[in-house]
Order: structure tokens, then C-alpha cells, then sequence
């Protein structure tokens, strides 16, 4: 059983955040440890307050955790300020070999902000280049990367050093959702995905913390991205109206099985 060290925000509705991720990881067949970045007052329409964890906690925990347990991948969600954020660039710069995964975590679905220009400068120059797969959905490749266009986007965001930028979204073709990988090559692949009716709470993490579970299983990039697309759509699939606003993936029951063969 492989442990993920994961590090964000908790939702209270259990829609997206640390909850998000550790049932996720767990039905892929994985351990998730988790370090709280952020609290935050919310519910399935949207994020009302978010509260960092204080830095010098977060950098404890993380001390405390990583000397008690190995991790086989990281996968980093809402980090709450650019101070977080620096702690978590410094325990990653000891762990050189461990892959990470990055879902930049920049507003709510309902539209509130959740970084500050600060911290959309330290994703820019100090996470990056220690990010194994990025995967913003086209928005927020926008906003990091300062472009327009999907292509440029993902170009400027393996510039700044991500190893492999995966933009999910964009609704060009209005028949599919096309999520397409990047690597230093170029563009690497593409995969569609039927769009799926309704909003829902927690989808960037449950696709990021399922690559986390694929890839911490050694599986090829290519296959745990695909494993974890396939995951995350039956998911979303399956989604519950359990709140008056989005719909909250149904992660565990009838969200895969966690057989990879
Ligand atoms: N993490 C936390 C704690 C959040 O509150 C949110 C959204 O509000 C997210 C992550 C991102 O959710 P999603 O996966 O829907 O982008």
C-alpha cells in the first residue's frame, strides 16, 4: 500500500478538497495522508471563507509526517497564501524524486477567489519547476500562464518548469470534453470525454488525486492519465445532488474499483 502525502483545503460539504482526495486515492488503491493547508466556510454553491492554516504548522506537520511515513507522490490542491506555499516549495526541494502533482486551486466554482497575486507568482516561479504533472483546467492555465490560447498556454507553463501540463476543459467541440497533455515535445495527446450534464463540486480533484494513485503505483504517465480520466468520469457520472448547489461525485461506490490491469 503506497502512501500519498496530500496537502490542501478542507470543504465541509465533502464535494471537493481533502475529503475529495482521500476517498479518490483510497479507491485507487492507495493511503492518503493529509496535511490541511486552508480551512474553509463553504457548501456546494460556493466558498464563503477561507482560512490558511498558519505557515509554521504546516511546515510542522509536514517535519513530523514525512519523518514518521515514505510517501510515493504528492499531489497539492488550495494552499491557501504565498506563505504556505513557500514552506511547501521548501519540503519539496528534500524530495527530489518523489513525482508531484499540482491542481492549481485559484477560485471556487461559484466564483470566489481563493489566491492572491503573491501566490499566483510563486505557482509561476518556484512551483512549476517542482511539479511533475500540472493539470489546470483552461481557465486557470490562463491565468497562470498569461496566454490565451490552450497550446500557448501549456507551452508557457513547461517553460516556467512543469515536466508535463495536462489542460483539462475547453469547450471548443461542443460534442467533447478534450483534456490534452503536454510534455517538452510538445503536445503528446489527446483525450475526449463525454460532457456530462450539471455542475460539479470537486472534479480538478478527483482527477489530480487519482493521477496521484496511478502514478504512485508506477504505472506509465500516459496509462495513469487515462486511468484516472476514466475515474473521474464515471464519478462525475454518477454525481449526487446532495446540496442545493453542485452535484458531489460519487468517488467510492460506483467510482472504479481501483483495478488497473
Ligand atoms: N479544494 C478546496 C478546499 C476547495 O474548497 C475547492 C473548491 O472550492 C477546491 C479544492 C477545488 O475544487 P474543484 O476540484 O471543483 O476545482
Amino acid at each position: 500500500m503506497k502512501n500519498i502525502l496530500v496537502i490542501g483545503g478542507h470543504d465541509p460539504s465533502g464535494g471537493a478538497g481533502i475529503q475529495a482526495d482521500i476517498e479518490a486515492i483510497a479507491a485507487n488503491g492507495c493511503h492518503a495522508v493529509t496535511v490541511i493547508s486552508a480551512l474553509t466556510v463553504q457548501d456546494t454553491s460556493n466558498v464563503f471563507q477561507m482560512i490558511p492554516v498558519k505557515a509554521s504548522i504546516l511546515r510542522r506537520q509536514l517535519d513530523v509526517l514525512l519523518d514518521d511515513m515514505p510517501v510515493a507522490a504528492v499531489k497539492i490542491g488550495l494552499i491557501g497564501n504565498a506563505e504556505n506555499a513557500r514552506v511547501i516549495a521548501q519540503r519539496l526541494r528534500m524530495m527530489p524524486q518523489i513525482p508531484v502533482i499540482v491542481d492549481p486551486v485559484l477560485a471556487a466554482g461559484g466564483g470566489s477567489e481563493l489566491a492572491t497575486d503573491a501566490l499566483l507568482q510563486f505557482y509561476r516561479n518556484e512551483l512549476l519547476p517542482l511539479t511533475t504533472v500540472f493539470t489546470p483546467n483552461l481557465p486557470e492555465a490562463q491565468r497562470l500562464s498569461e496566454k490565451i490560447e490552450v497550446d500557448s498556454c501549456a507551452y508557457a507553463l513547461l517553460d516556467k518548469g512543469a515536466k508535463n501540463v495536462l489542460i483539462t476543459g475547453g469547450h471548443e467541440q461542443a460534442e467533447a470534453v478534450v483534456n490534452r497533455l503536454y510534455d517538452i515535445s510538445g503536445k503528446v495527446e489527446e483525450w475526449k470525454w463525454p460532457i456530462l450534464e450539471g455542475e460539479f463540486h470537486g472534479s480538478g480533484c478527483t482527477l489530480a488525486s487519482a493521477i496521484a494513485a496511478f502514478v504512485a503505483q508506477q504505472i506509465p504517465l500516459k496509462l495513469a492519465l487515462r486511468l484516472a480520466q476514466a475515474y473521474t468520469c464515471d464519478a462525475l457520472d454518477s454525481a449526487r445532488k446532495l446540496g442545493k448547489g453542485q452535484l458531489i461525485p460519487l468517488r467510492i461506490a460506483g467510482g472504479g474499483n481501483g483495478d488497473v490491469e
